[in-house]
């Protein structure tokens, strides 16, 4: 450490340079968008080190993965490796995760619980509340109509309170008859009480879980954190209550702590965020609070501060200063209105070939930031249309594929015998003759005995009405997963090996080519990729966020490649041979075999890992913490994200289509008429104009589908109404001189952007265009220099009109 060079403060301002030298306590730094907050954090944990910090003693907690490692990565330029690796980085669930693993009798658990995600979640709650109709409820109203999804919304909401079922309880009982009714929420007390019994019952563990028995470890158990010297968390306005307690809690131990963030950015409300975090946290120890703000933006242009101003007009926090750059004016913000979603899309895609091919930006360079994932397709399709590589961020990632998460369902099966949402989701997977009726009463026998499924399919009799031919199927299934879970144990076989051995053992592959004639190449290839991930999880120990990283890059490259060839690895079909039929068993052979199968079972899941390698609850966890605030940027792709995932990142180039009412704010904010959720929205096109370092296009629809299949006229969103006064169109898309592109060389700058490649429109891209007359000639180049807005509309028409002939 007393080698290391001292950080470099010559090129932060003042108040950059004071935050990041602060001495300990608590360290507060308020500020907008652009100003360096992230950067700060970043110097300073490099500046502690090099000052004689530990980097093992040092907690840095940001809201996604996608941050974290781009946080690690910035690290790891002004701190040399290995030390940068040591910080304990990564989301609040991800770190509480990792804690957990270590300590888990300590709050007890056992360390093998799997996590689920909101699909599992769903799953469950679907099943406990089928099992209380069987059982626990009266026949009639209002159980019949009680909603999963509503359920979900009020036990998070619960769970991130800290209450627990008996309080859920007497609260309902509080509440007005009337709210009762609306909600159908009376039983939703017993719900919450099921689910929690059968999380328990089944070693599993929800997001919230991670939070709340993350906390009530740091709380019991002083010596887990007392290591620590030195807590950071970045994006702190969207912290909630419990997030807020684990920081307090980190800070009662740890001593020290740094939050950065903007309470105008503050858009996580809907997940229990608390616009007061700032203000108490600088109640806690107020005679060692040093609270610090930064006025000076680096990332964008006036023009694109200008708009920001307006769009946030009623400022939602007092303290915070007016921003100032030194970037100069740049471009004004452009805002076009499309005749319907796939025409504005189409603009979009147009510009976005125009800039690449006139100002030398790279795809990456672009993002397109919707309100609701649904506003994807559109924009899917026309950026496939023209061949453009684009990433999408938040919508159907990799790891919520179906064949990767069955996938994910067998390994944490192999990890957690007890995992039953796992053990539902591919008992039948491949076609073994097992109904959702016997699995539900594989389930619930499992339960009544106090095993598991695989228990009870080891060490129990048939169920009863089950067929003989899939019990034995089951029996031989669970056999595999139980085999595989002794090896790996031992040390002698990886994830990666049992993972294949899996999937070919069961004739996984060949289940795809059966069931998903379509795109079974793709998904074989994806399936491919997922143990790809793995073997390099086994050989080099992967952290969670360079695993989201891998598959996001791996999702551009598929991008790109989808247009070119379609090369899939054809799996072995020898190994994929169908079971044979179960032959009939003695009594005596029956017996022996039951007795080897329970002596089987109780082996392996008796046994924890030996051996070197890497365990496979590590993997599954790493898969399973994706979640879906994640985003990224790796390969050099267009951007495809919601506006809640682009939070803290930049791009040269923001659109933001969509910016209506009921779209822009939303009408889930519109119909509560509450002030607050219509604030909210007003801070998300806040974030998202702030993302931009030049471009800004806003756009919004004349026409628009409903899901119903109706179409509807929506108006320009309220928010829009101070900056275009009447919504009359533009006459041309930003004129492109050499004044623009050295303005725009000024202000981008690109982060770990070596390994990119340098963008350009490919001849595909081109002839895809012209094909669909959407004319882009090469020889007239004032055409694309400066287009008539009124040109490119009408052709963007002509376009659609082919696509529809074709
Ligand atoms: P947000 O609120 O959107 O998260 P932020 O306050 O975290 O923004 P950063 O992402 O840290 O801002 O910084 C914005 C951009 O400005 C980055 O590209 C960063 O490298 C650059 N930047 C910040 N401070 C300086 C500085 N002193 N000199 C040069 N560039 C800077
Ligand atoms: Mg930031």
């Amino acid at each position: 450490v007393a080698e290391l060079p001292p950080v470099d403060l010559s090129s932060m301002n003042e108040q950059q340079r004071a935050a990041v030298t602060a001495p300990g306590g608590v360290v507060c730094v308020v500020a907008g968008p652009g100003s360096g907050k992230t950067r700060v954090i970043v110097h300073r944990v490099a500046h502690l080190i090099q000052t004689g910090t530990d980097p093992r003693t040092i907690l840095l907690v940001t809201f996604t993965n996608k941050a974290a490692a781009e946080m690690k990565s910035r690290l790891q330029l002004l701190v040399q490796e290995p030390l940068a690796k040591l910080v304990m980085a990564g989301t609040f669930h991800s770190v509480c995760a990792r804690f957990l693993r270590r300590h888990a009798r300590d709050v007890g658990l056992s360390s093998n619980f799997s996590i689920i995600d909101t699909e599992d979640v769903k799953a469950l709650l679907k099943r406990v509340i089928q099992e209380l109709k069987d059982t626990k409820w009266p026949k009639g109203k209002p159980r019949d109509v009680i909603e999963v999804r509503t359920c979900m919304q009020e036990i998070s909401k619960w769970k991130n309170q800290n209450v627990t079922p008996q309080e859920a309880r007497v609260q309902l009982q509080k509440k007005t008859a009337q709210h009762y009714e609306k909600h159908n929420m009376a039983h939703a007390a017993d719900v919450f009480e099921a689910y929690e019994r059968n999380l328990r019952a089944s070693n599993l563990l929800d997001f919230d879980d991670l939070m709340l028995f993350g906390l009530r470890l740091f709380r019991t158990n002083e010596r887990v954190l007392a290591p620590y010297t030195q807590a950071l968390v970045d994006e702190f306005q969207d912290t909630n209550k419990l997030q807020f307690s684990m920081a307090e809690t980190m800070f009662r131990t740890v001593h020290n702590i740094t939050v950065v963030g903007d309470p105008d950015q503050s858009i996580y409300g809907f997940r229990f965020a608390e616009p007061t975090s700032f203000k108490r946290i600088q109640e806690i120890d107020p005679a060692r609070t040093t609270v610090i703000s930064l006025i000076q933006n680096y990332r964008s242009t006036n023009s694109v501060l200008r708009l920001a101003r307006t769009v946030i007009s009623s400022k939602s926090n007092a303290e915070s200063l007016e921003l100032f750059t030194e970037n100069g004016d740049g471009v004004p913000a452009t805002f076009l209105q499309a005749q319907d979603p796939d025409e504005e899309a189409r603009v979009i895609a147009y510009e976005i070939m125009r800039l690449v091919r006139n100002c030398n930006l790279k795809f990456s360079d672009f993002a397109i930031l919707v309100r609701v994932n649904a506003m994807t397709r559109a924009i899917e399709t026309a950026l496939a249309s023209y061949q453009l590589p684009y990433r999408m961020v938040g919508g159907l990632r990799f790891f919520d594929r179906k064949e990767i998460r069955d996938c994910v369902a067998l390994l944490r099966l192999v990890s957690n015998p007890s995992d039953f949402i796992s053990f539902e989701r591919v008992a039948n997977v491949p076609k073994r003759g097992v109904g959702d009726s016997s699995i539900s009463k594989i389930i619930d026998e499992a339960l009544m005995y106090r095993t598991n499924p695989l228990g009870l399919i080891m060490e129990h009799d048939r169920v009863t009405g089950m067929n003989v031919n899939a019990w034995t199927s089951l029996q031989t299934f669970c056999e595999l997963l139980l085999d595989c879970r002794m090896r790996h144990m031992s040390g002698k076989l990886n994830v990666r090996d049992m993972l294949h051995t899996i999937l070919t053992r069961i004739g996984y592959f060949a289940h795809l080519e059966a069931t998903e004639p379509d795109d079974y190449k793709t998904r074989i290839e994806n399936v491919n990729e997922l143990l790809a991930i793995a073997a390099r999880f086994d050989a080099e120990g992967l952290s969670a966020a360079e695993v989201v990283s891998l598959s996001t890059q791996r999702d551009a490259n598929q991008a790109q490649a989808q247009a070119t060839t379609q090369s899939a690895t054809t799996p072995n079909p020898a190994a994929a041979a169908p079971e044979a039929p179960a032959k009939k068993l003695t009594l005596k052979e029956k017996t022996a075999q039951k007795a080897r199968q329970s002596a089987l079972y109780r082996s392996a899941v008796a046994m924890t890992m030996h051996g070197s390698g890497r365990s496979i609850s590590e993997f599954a966890e790493l898969v399973s913490l994706q979640s879906s605030t994640d985003s990224a940027e790796t390969a050099d792709a267009i951007v495809v994200s919601t506006l809640h995932a682009a939070k803290g990142l930049e791009w040269a180039c923001v659109f933001l289509p969509g910016v209506e009412e009921m779209m822009l704010p939303h009408y889930m904010a519109v119909s509560t008429d509450n002030p607050e959720s219509i604030a909210e929205e007003k801070r998300l096109l806040y974030v998202g104009v702030t993302r931009s370092q030049f471009f800004v296009y806003l756009s919004a629809c004349t026409s628009r589908y409903t899901g119903a299949g109706h179409v509807v006229y929506p108006d320009l969103s309220r928010f829009l109404s101070s900056i275009v006064d009447s919504p009359r169109l533009p006459k041309s898309l930003p004129f492109i001189n050499d004044d623009v592109k050295s303005a725009l060389q000024k202000v981008v700058k690109r982060h770990g952007d070596h390994a990119a490649p340098s963008s350009s429109v490919s001849d595909a891209s081109l002839r895809a265009i012209r094909n669909s007359s959407f004319v882009l000639r090469e020889s007239d180049e004032s055409e694309i220099v400066n287009p008539d807005l009124t040109k490119v509309l009408a052709l963007a028409r002509a376009a659609a009109r082919s696509a529809a002939r074709s």
